[in-house]
């Protein structure tokens, strides 16, 4: 994308000066749509923008939509419906919708809610400020979602406040999968991994703005680098790369596709203590019959063979899945495998979703035959299961004493701090002193598990005396 500097661009005038020029961003979805908001907001105050708790302070309001289920694009309609008063009172604002809702809806968005100017797909996102001005300037809603714009996000503008200790870099978008309910591959397109060798400039610059760990996302990470020509990196290669930065201290994946656990990403688990130990590894269902139906790409025994090559060489991972029940065709005895999977590998953390068709996948054409109020059933089984399953897990660490990152305050608790282990447990402790808790926030303790719940370790921070052991 060509840059553009700020002299390039006026303030429109017609804004009133509490309004000039200000951007309210409402993220739907998953991590990549929030990482995608990130860097959304991050052009905007590189241009001079200011970003708005309310949508009536801003002179352009967002939303980045999810289109995964129907529920997420119903719910960006309810909030364009809710803006109809402002927008008579201020034809000036500026209203997109942004992400995987609009690239699957097009200008039908215009349709259903005339009041929206500009809708953008997932490809076209970082040109967002230059869209805006084009909008102002024409005075005509517009619709941008072409499909092979590729996106150029290795450029990202240092933000004027400085980087919290943790960032998000996507290291590939698309998916080439193809699973049969997923709408994704039709609203990102195909796999387009980033070159190595700008990721390992974005981290860089990255840690010399002082973030100490980074997440790296991809709608399946693990396929990082296949669709690279030559002999380039896969994932196993980059992350031993981004461990000789020395400052960043921790990297973390977020999404990742059994088929792309090869034993090059397992040996990374094994040696690299960089890399944290918690992974999510969705299997979406215990049944062959219904992974099948799915378009997987593998079976619930080749899951528990990697699950269980991945355990041998780092013993202390955990793991986290999704799953949908009432898939077409689920059987009880069906759900059931999924029962039986679930208690078997014992997740740290499961998301659970009901089955929703959405147009645009394969299996849209099927009759979604599990009656919902099966689909509530055996939501809840799942869940209450996955209950279980995390009690089982955090029960391990009774009366113990666990190293974690601190990360932040808690909200509802005022004395309570808030850290995570390598592994990705929840730590709760107790710290009355307000400039300790200040003194805390990033630093790596000690902390006495006094009792546990589903949701985490709860306890007190062992305090290191000379000559303690260490
Ligand atoms: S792997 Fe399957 S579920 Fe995941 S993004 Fe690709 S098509 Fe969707």
């Amino acid at each position: 994308m060509t840059a553009i500097e700020r002299s390039d661009w006026t303030p429109p005038q017609d804004l009133g000066e509490d309004l000039a020029p200000s951007v309210h961003l409402v993220t739907f979805g998953c991590q990549m749509n929030k990482y995608d908001s990130e860097l959304v907001l991050e052009r905007f105050l590189a241009r001079g923008y200011r970003v708005t708790e309310r949508p009536e302070d801003a002179s352009v309001v967002l939303f980045n939509t999810c289109s995964v289920r129907e529920h997420a694009e119903e719910r960006v309609y309810s909030h364009l419906g809710a803006l109809k008063d402002l927008k008579r009172e201020r034809p000036e604002l500026v209203i997109g919708v942004v992400g995987c809702m609009a690239q699957r809806e097009g200008a039908r968005v215009l349709k259903r809610a005339p009041l929206v100017d500009l809708v953008v797909g997932t490809r076209e996102f970082p040109q967002l400020p230059e869209l805006v001005d084009e909008v102002r300037s024409t005075g005509r809603a517009r619709v941008a979602v072409a499909e092979e714009t590729s996106v150029d996000v290795a450029e990202r503008p240092a933000t004027p406040a400085g980087r919290q200790r943790h960032a998000f870099v996507a290291v590939m978008r698309g998916c080439d999968l193809n699973c049969t309910y997923c709408v994704v591959p039709k609203t990102r397109g195909r796999v387009a991994s980033r070159p190595a060798e700008d990721l390992l400039r974005e981290v860089r610059s990255l840690v010399e703005q002082g973030v100490r760990e980074v997440t790296l996302l991809g709608q399946t990470v693990n396929s990082y680098g296949y669709d690279l020509p030559g002999r380039a990196l896969k994932l196993a290669g980059l992350i031993d790369r981004l461990a000789e930065i020395d400052a960043l201290e921790r990297i973390h994946l977020v999404t990742s596709h059994p088929a792309y656990v090869t034993p090059d990403l397992i040996r990374v688990f094994a040696e690299q203590p960089k890399l944290s130990r918690y992974f999510p590894l969705p299997v979406q269902s215990g049944s062959d019959a219904v992974l099948k139906r799915m378009k997987r790409g593998y079976t619930s025994g080749g899951y528990r063979e990697r699950v269980a090559a991945l355990r041998a060489a780092a013993p202390d991972l955990e793991l986290c899945s999704d799953w949908i029940v009432g898939f077409p065709g689920e059987t009880d005895a069906d759900f059931e495998q999924s029962e039986q999977l679930l208690r078997e590998i014992g997740f740290l953390h499961s998301y659970v979703f009901k089955y929703s068709p959405r147009p645009d996948t394969a299996a849209f054409a099927v009759a979604d035959d599990v009656p919902e109020e099966v689909k509530k059933e055996r939501n809840q089984r799942l869940l209450h299961l996955q209950e279980e399953s995390a009690t089982a897990r955090y029960a391990r660490f009774a009366g113990g004493v666990v190293s974690a990152r601190v990360s932040e305050q808690s909200e509802r608790f005022p004395t309570r701090l808030m850290a995570q282990t390598r592994s990705g447990h929840q730590v709760f402790l107790e710290e009355p002193d307000a400039g300790q808790r200040a003194a805390l926030l990033g630093a790596e303790v000690r902390v006495r598990v006094a009792r546990f719940t589903p949701f985490g370790l709860y306890g007190e921070r062992v305090v290191e005396t000379a000559g303690s052991p260490a």
